[in-house]
């Protein structure tokens, strides 16, 4: 476009001084016709550049028209349009601008990370708007307690972060301003007339002095101390260590590997025997998982059972454990009953009722022989989830055991509250029942109410002759522990059971 103007502008002065030329000569002889014509190209050429003037001078204003629009896009894109706080890109952006204009050898780059607590209950009971409105509220609380450099950011639903450059030698100011930012954005909020409150915790990490200062990086750290604190209902901000990003790694590690050894059917069945506590007689073994890992040996189901329930690979576990259960109990010499244990987070498969039927049927297992342990957590959880379980499972003869009795939050009333066959009695009483008179008091209620309820009573954690007797003689029908035997492998059970039939039936003990 400038070109054309300027080329219209060169022809206007060529033509313009070449007609001014012939005018002036033929002024006195009068207008030739080619004076015409260099005067209608003169005129000519000024339109021309007039209407290069205009054209120029409207790309230029839409030039700036689209700056604008980009900035204004650009800025959107960073910003969390429900807080007008800066969003996770913008936060990228503010700290990299942060750490160029203020992080040096004396200061060091400190981001703060705050997650509510019990925030969709908001959401749930008062709608989204009030949700949103508190956001908004808590945004600006935040805004007026941290100082007028710092970056602040709505990074996802109810996370936060707080970016700022703190002196090194005064880190402590950073954890102060989170006490602070947490004691404010829980206060109550009166939102149109509604009292609200949420709770909150926070993760603080920093960038050592001299190290690059990379935003994601120092994020990632506050996450984790966040991840901390949470898991500690910590009410205090929880400072970012070393040890807390080895443990996530060691974590992220065991889950691989739980999912690899599943994979390698490296899950494998233990049997606890149980005896009659009268007759001393072998009445069934109770299904532990135990993982047979390549380097590290066999492993206690504490380790790898809570990690499997929380990232929904307990259900592919279990099966594999009372799967090869059932096909050992195929070369078993006698009706002994199997009890498997059903982890709260299986209640929720809606399908596990006719996974268990398929494996007993697939194995001719009779259905009696099995009982299923459901804790009371599980089963008190969701009521009516647990009836259709345990429902579903009696309708093809299983039979449902209440496992780790008295350590949950269930009260003997519950019991009437489904068909259970049995209650195992934790073996946290039996460890104390000698010594304390309280857990003997709580074990006699439990027997004899069950007794009026018809239902036996297993005693759990027997480790010795004392117990024994003493959970017999508090009315415990049945009853397992290392007096009566520790958890063995399959050929452990084959074992047994071949010196049970030369032998004769024997009161199992603890020999090791
Ligand atoms: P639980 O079902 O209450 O199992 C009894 C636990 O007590 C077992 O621990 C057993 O080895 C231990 N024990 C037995 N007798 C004694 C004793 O005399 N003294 C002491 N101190 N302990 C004794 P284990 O095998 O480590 O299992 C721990 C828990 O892991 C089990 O508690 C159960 O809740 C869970 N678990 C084990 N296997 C499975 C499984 O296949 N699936 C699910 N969902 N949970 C399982
Ligand atoms: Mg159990
Ligand atoms: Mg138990």
């Amino acid at each position: 476009m400038i070109l054309l103007l300027l080329c219209a502008m060169g022809a206007f002065i060529w033509n313009g001084s070449g007609l001014l030329q012939l005018v002036a000569s033929e002024k006195a002889s009068g207008l030739d016709p080619s004076v015409q014509v260099a005067a209608a190209a003169l005129v000519l050429n000024v339109a021309l550049i007039l209407f290069g003037y205009r054209r120029y001078a409207d790309l230029q204003q839409e030039a700036a028209l689209r700056a604008e629009g980009e900035r204004r896009a650009a800025l959107q894109e960073a910003t969390d349009s429900i807080t007008g706080l800066a969003n996770r890109k913008g936060f990228a952006e503010g700290v990299d601008a942060l750490c160029k204009a203020k992080i040096d050898a004396d200061h060091c780059l400190v981001i703060i990370s705050l997650q509510m607590q019990r925030f969709k209950r908001i959401n749930d009971r008062f709608g989204y708007e009030m949700g949103d409105a508190l956001l908004k509220r808590i945004g600006e609380a935040m805004c007026a307690d941290v100082p007028a450099d710092a970056v602040v950011a709505r990074l996802s639903g109810d996370e936060f972060g707080i970016a700022m450059a703190v002196d090194k030698d005064d880190l402590a100011s950073a954890e102060r301003l989170a006490e602070a930012l947490l004691r404010d954005v829980s206060r109550t909020y009166d939102i149109a007339g509604t009292y609200v409150q949420v709770g909150a915790v926070s993760g603080i990490a920093s960038a050592p002095p001299g190290t690059a200062c990379r935003a994601a990086d120092i994020l990632r750290r506050a996450d984790i101390a966040l991840d901390d604190a949470r898991s500690a209902r910590a009410a205090r901000p929880t400072w970012f260590d070393s040890g807390m990003e080895k443990a996530l790694i060691e974590r992220s590690e065991l889950e691989e590997a739980i999912r690899i050894a599943i994979e390698h059917r490296q899950f494998i069945p233990y049997f606890e025997p149980q005896v009659d506590l009268v007759t001393g007689a072998l009445t069934g073994f109770e299904v532990l998982a135990r993982w047979q890992h390549p380097n590290r040996g066999l492993l206690s189901p504490e380790l790898f059972i809570p990690v499997s329930e929380e990232i929904g690979l307990i259900g592919p576990l279990s099966e594999l454990v009372v799967d090869q259960a059932l096909d050992a109990a195929k070369a078993w010499d006698g009706d002994f009953s199997l009890s498997i244990n059903i982890s709260p987070a299986q209640m929720s498969d809606l399908w596990l009722a006719q996974r268990l039927v398929r494996l007993i049927t697939e194995h001719g297992f009779p259905a009696d022989r099995l009982i299923v342990e459901l804790t009371e957590s599980s089963l008190f959880a969701d009521i009516d989830l647990a009836r259709n379980l345990v429902v579903s499972l009696k309708n093809q003869g299983v039979r449902l055991a209440l496992d780790d009795f008295g350590t949950g939050f269930s009260s003997l009333s519950h019991l009437r509250m489904l068909p259970l066959d049995m209650i195992k009695i934790d073996r946290s009483f039996m460890a104390t029942v000698h010594v304390d008179r309280e857990s003997a008091a709580i074990i006699k209620a439990v027997t004899t109410l069950a007794q009026a309820l018809g239902i036996p009573v297993t005693a759990e954690g027997l480790e010795d002759a004392i117990t024994y007797e003493k959970a017999a003689a508090l009315g415990a029908h049945t009853g397992q522990g290392w007096f009566v035997g520790k958890p063995m492998n399959a050929d452990g059970v084959a074992d047994l059971l071949r010196r049970r039939s030369v032998e004769g039936e024997m009161p199992l003990r603890h020999t090791a």
